[in-house]
């Protein structure tokens, strides 16, 4: 029998946020169709660890050349889906993720193989000790769009190639590239229930969480992160939490003004700002203040903004109007309470358009939302500072600890600076580039995460850690099980000085004293 019951489908849309142009609707997936997933995933992911590392190193390296013979169509389909310029498609997601599968299938073998453990207490040492790594099963991951494809590229290469099934959710916004790089993952021969893509909006996250993942990679904005932390709490659910930043960036009085203006433009203005490594605060020694502020307006200018598909442009479009309105709220914020606008400052087209014009601003003050909120757009808010410990002092007076940099002529000066900078990553005379580096882990501290991505700690994320303690005198009792007495308690106290005691003298004695606790009479 008919009914006239509606059931609401859910539906994300990708849209090409230079042109507006639909790209694809795609109906969510709903809450058992997630589970459904998770639970393919599980069974499937038995197989796919028992077939070894050498054979997913294998498909890692099918899958890094399919990937290079695709990457001019790779690349443009991701500045259709996100906006940023071809190039820089090329450069911060292609190019990412051929390093990082090289990376894995150099390391894994090495990184993942089981560890002997030396045993020092005395007591101990009749057994061989291992560390074994095990993948957890299934990895969920759920990711943003402001690096749709190299995000949960490298996060889903370092799950697979430590013999995990992943489940992706990928950002509503950028379905499209999870989905290519799911088709790139089978035809290098990775099961299809190995991998899964998962399509869908907040919701359909929460439901991944609620399903049966066995930890959680999550990148995202502070509050969904927030949010995840405490639903993983109700369950015990692992996660690693990739959140934003307010990076800062330290200008040192023996800095090279041409150079680090350039690192400023292109550190604060990269993917039109929405990187969560992207210079949002810029601090600089008052004696290089004018002409540093002078250096960086006369670079914005040079930049043009438009469709990131043209071979001209350097600064694309914003990904949603939502996310323009808020650089413009904080812009509001920052000009009432006094910074100077040096230049851009506004949206570039008519209506309501998702260029804005790369922005330089000067005399900002930590009183200001623009300080202190993560801005996501292209602004390079500008500030003086007279010491280096109050350039500190200002860098670490944030919540935010994803990553930071400091410029100086004088690489010592900087990396003993950049120590005392409260951050995941501090890099000297560079920025935002730590994440193209598949060798440097990647995470934040305060509210700017939980654990790390990339590189070896990356990969360490993926697996469960297992001690093995083998005994390899089984026919022995051990020496401290029951049948206890005066004479044990002396033996150990003396087994405990030889360990332990100050002086040759005192060690000797202990040895005496415990000399009879290996063949002590009298276990139970
Ligand atoms: P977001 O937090 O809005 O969304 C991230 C993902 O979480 C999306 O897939 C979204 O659908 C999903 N989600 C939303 N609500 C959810 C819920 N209740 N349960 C489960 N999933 C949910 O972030 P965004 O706007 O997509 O990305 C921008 C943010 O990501 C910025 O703050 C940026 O700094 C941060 N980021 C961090 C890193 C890093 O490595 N630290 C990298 C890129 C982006």
């Amino acid at each position: 029998m008919a009914t006239d019951v509606q059931i609401a489908v859910r539906k994300v849309v990708s849209v090409n946020p230079a042109t507006g142009a639909v790209l694809r609707e795609i109906e969510c997936a709903s809450e058992s169709e997630v589970q459904a997933a998770v639970a393919r995933a599980r069974t499937a992911q038995q197989e796919w660890y028992e077939a070894g590392i050498s054979k997913r190193v294998a498909i890692l390296r099918r899958f890094q050349h399919l990937l290079h013979e695709k990457k001019s169509e790779i690349a443009r389909l991701i500045t259709q889906e996100a906006g940023k310029p071809y190039v820089e498609a090329l450069l911060t997601e292609v190019l990412v993720v051929l390093d990082a599968a090289g990376f894995l299938a150099k390391n894994a073998y090495g990184l993942l193989r089981d560890e002997a453990v030396p045993h020092g207490n005395l007591a101990m040492k009749a057994k061989a000790g291992r560390i074994m790594r095990e993948p957890y099963g299934v990895i969920g991951i759920i990711s943003p769009w402001n690096y749709p494809f190299s995000i949960p590229a490298t996060e889903s290469l370092a799950a697979l190639v430590a013999g995990n099934a992943v489940v992706v959710k990928p950002s509503e916004l950028t379905s499209l590239m999870a989905l290519e790089l799911a088709s790139l993952l089978y035809a290098a021969g990775v099961p299809k229930d190995v991998f899964q893509v998962v399509v869908g909006d907040g919701a359909t996250g929460a439901a991944l969480i609620h399903s049966e993942i066995d930890k959680l990679i999550f990148t995202g904005s502070v509050q969904t992160g927030k949010r995840i932390a405490q639903a993983a709490a109700a369950r015990l659910l692992p996660v690693v939490l990739e959140l934003g930043g307010k990076d800062p960036m330290l200008v040192l009085d023996d800095a090279d003004v041409e150079v680090a203006s350039s690192g400023a433009v292109w550190g604060a203005f990269v993917n039109a700002g929405q990187a969560c490594l992207s210079v949002e605060r810029c601090y600089v020694h008052r004696s290089l203040y004018e002409p540093f502020l002078e250096a960086c307006m006369s670079k914005a200018r040079q930049l043009r903004v438009g469709d990131g598909m043209e071979a001209e442009t350097d600064v694309g479009p914003m990904i949603h109007e939502r996310q323009v309105r808020n650089v413009e709220a904080q812009m509001e914020d920052a000009m009432a309470r006094g910074a100077r606008l040096l230049i851009g400052g506004a949206r570039v087209g008519r209506g309501a358009s998702n260029f804005y014009a790369p922005t330089v601003l000067a005399d900002v003050t930590h009183e200001m939302r623009i300080m202190r909120e993560e801005t996501f757009g292209p602004v390079l808010p500008v500030m003086a500072f007279d010491q280096d410990d109050e350039a500190v002092r200002l860098a670490n007076d944030s919540e935010y600890g994803l990553a930071a940099s400091v410029w100086t002529r004088d690489r010592a000066r900087g990396e003993a600076l950049a120590a005392r900078i409260h951050a995941g990553t501090v890099m000297v005379n560079d920025t935002v580039s730590c994440f193209g580096i598949s060798e440097a882990p990647h995470g934040g501290v305060k509210a700017s995460g939980i654990g790390r991505t990339h590189g070896r700690f990356g990969l360490e994320e993926m697996v469960r850690i297992k001690y093995m303690g083998s005994d390899r005198l089984p026919g022995i009792k051990k020496i401290w099980w029951y049948g206890y007495g005066a004479a044990f308690a002396r033996q150990m106290e003396g087994f405990l000085d030889l360990q332990f005691g100050r002086g040759l003298g005192r060690r000797v004695r202990g040895a005496m004293r415990s000399a009879g606790v290996y063949v002590r009479k009298g276990r139970v």
